[in-house]
């Protein structure tokens, strides 16, 4: 990967979309795994926009884009 100073992963949108919104996709994304709302272990990934599959138990489901939902409210 290239240089991407403070922005991290979200490097890759540029200077798009503003840098209120990178900082907070940032954030979740620098935390890949995600405890499973199923086995209570900490081996959810997200597969895609809105997909999460635990690692563990096999268990996939929709969520939020970026985030787990239940865990936001939860947490
Ligand atoms: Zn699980």
């Amino acid at each position: 990967m290239g240089r991407t100073k403070k922005v991290g992963s979200t490097g890759k949108f540029g200077a798009r979309y503003g840098l209120k919104i990178r900082r907070r996709i940032l954030k979740v994304e620098s935390k890949k795994t995600k405890v499973c709302p199923y086995c209570g272990k900490k081996q959810l990934k997200r597969v895609a926009a809105g997909i999460w599959e635990c690692k563990k138990c096999g268990t996939k489901f929709a969520g939020g884009a970026y985030t787990v939902k239940y865990e936001e409210t939860s947490a």
